[in-house]
């Protein structure tokens, strides 16, 4: 191990705060508008990325083309109506939209009021009990009452309208007391990394909705409602849910360096190029987030070409991916995750690198010398050993604190890697914590610390470089426990 690493000094010694600083200040430019995902500015970060790995003699990952592309969906126009009785009521005062629900243009006469709309086979619960509420619209109230056995992911309202959906209805209006809290939850313009998904028409409604429909006294609250016994009334009710989702594409940019002995082998390095985009008119460059880790792939690819012509090209095939759609959910790794490139069984390790260019505001110690490590302890006994062994040379301090999966943060399922986790791949994460700058716009390449950068991303380079030249893929042999929340 320890000649490994010196064969690679050489190499890493390439990867130098002005080649960091060239690649940031153009992928952190405003120019990329923030490169939020399925946007014309993370189009452009692509096409920059694409090039460089071109322009490094890295070949193409997939196929002919750079381009991992994924499909996303947004809806561009959403519109909503609601009248009881001839009386309209307004979006979004008086009702809103869930994500979650279909197009629907619905005509009723009646509405069945199922109280709490809970079903529970364990406890006996079952709301819907005589009830026949078949191609109907059913009134339930959100919450549950305080004598409920049930767990909250029981009485929540995807619960509640997936309780609907299986006893036929074909609507569900859930009361709410404060609509602040659920307003606009359906917004044009979101994105979604699944389309959304074939249930009923579900809206919220105020108490004064659910009292039109009921025939009750418009003052009638929360507390009356929920003493009130299941059954039918009578009104006309119209809902109509006008969306219109279009899909976009995303894409993953993958470029390779082909092993020797072991070419069919594979060590992944990965951070995501996408980041928050414009919003109110700032623009979130998101330099350190994670401009920085989309430049420590485009530098460690650099060093290990560089490596390649000198005939010390790695034994294993370095994949260098930068994936999109992270912000909004590590969507690009988990489309990688799911239609792999290269054959997860076959690549020995992940390295994600996300957030190395700064110092983490919650960090002891000496922060001119420091680097968050977290999941070396996880899948492989083999992480940990390579890790500290490289960082003899380095002698970073390497804190392995987020490493506790009870940690509230919750960091080692924040980020890309977490989903080569869980298909198994031994991963490391490296991160340098959250700062008062993460995801706003001042996350710029001014505050990059660029001598603290190289240091980490050389060490990184070197632990790729041991992975992917040792005698074996990496063993796996620790399980991975995920605690239940
Ligand atoms: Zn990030």
């Amino acid at each position: 191990m320890v000649l490994a690493q010196k064969e690679a000094l050489p190499f890493a010694k390439t990867i130098t705060p002005h080649l960091l600083k060239q690649h940031l200040e153009i992928i952190a430019s405003p120019k990329m508008e923030g490169r939020a995902t399925a946007s014309a500015g993370q189009q452009r970060a692509a096409e920059y990325i694409e090039k460089q790995f071109q322009t490094i003699g890295l070949q193409p990952g997939n196929g002919q083309s750079y381009q991992q592309p994924f499909p996303v969906y947004q809806d561009d126009s959403i519109h909503a109506a609601l009248s009881v009785n001839g009386r309209q009521f307004k979006w979004t005062s008086d009702f809103s939209l869930l994500p979650t629900s279909t197009a629907a243009q619905l005509n009723f006469a009646e509405a069945i009021f199922v109280g709490y709309g809970l079903v529970d086979s364990n406890s006996q619960t079952n709301d819907y009990q005589n009830l026949s509420v078949k191609d109907k619209l059913v009134v339930v109230l959100s919450g549950a009452p305080s004598n409920c056995p049930l767990p909250t992911s029981q009485t929540s309202i995807s619960a509640k309208i997936n309780n609907a959906k299986a006893k036929g209805a074909s609507a569900i209006c859930i009361v709410v007391s404060n609509l602040s809290t659920v307003k606009n939850a359906l917004i044009t313009k979101r994105l979604y990394f699944q389309p959304p998904a074939n249930t009923i028409a579900n809206i919220c409604i105020s108490t004064q909705v659910a009292s039109a429909i009921m025939g009750l006294p418009s003052n009638t609250d929360m507390a009356t409602l929920g003493k009130l016994t299941a059954g039918t009334s009578l009104a006309k009710i119209n809902l109509q849910i006008h969306r219109n989702t279009q899909q976009l594409t995303s894409t993953n940019v993958v470029g390779v360096l082909e092993g020797t002995d072991k070419k069919a082998e594979y060590v992944v390095l990965t951070a995501h190029y996408d980041h928050l985009g414009v919003r109110n008119g700032k623009t979130y460059c998101g330099a350190d987030d994670d401009g920085s880790g989309t430049t420590a792939v485009l530098a460690m690819a650099k060093a290990f070409a560089a490596a390649k012509k000198e005939g010390k090209a790695p034994r294993r095939t370095i994949v260098f991916m930068t994936v999109s759609g992270e912000e909004n959910g590590l969507w690009g790794s988990q489309y990688y995750s799911e239609h792999p490139l290269f054959p997860l069984e076959n690549t020995s390790a992940n390295l994600n690198t996300d957030m190395v260019g700064r110092v983490g505001s919650d960090f002891k110690g000496d922060t001119s010398n420091y680097l968050y490590v977290i999941g070396d302890d996880k899948l492989s006994s083999d992480l940990a050993s390579i890790t500290d062994s490289v960082n003899q040379q380095f002698q970073l301090i390497l804190d392995r604190k987020y490493n506790d999966l009870n940690d509230p943060n919750r960091f080692y399922f924040r980020s890309d890697h977490y989903n080569f986790a869980r298909k198994g791949v031994p991963v490391i994460f490296y991160f340098n914590g959250v700062h008062a700058d993460y995801h706003q716009p001042s996350d710029t390449v001014d505050k990059i610390n660029f001598p603290l950068m190289q240091k980490r991303v050389q060490f990184i380079f070197c632990t790729a470089w041991c992975i992917a030249n040792s005698n074996h893929l990496l063993k796996r042999n620790l399980p991975l426990q995920i605690p239940s929340r």
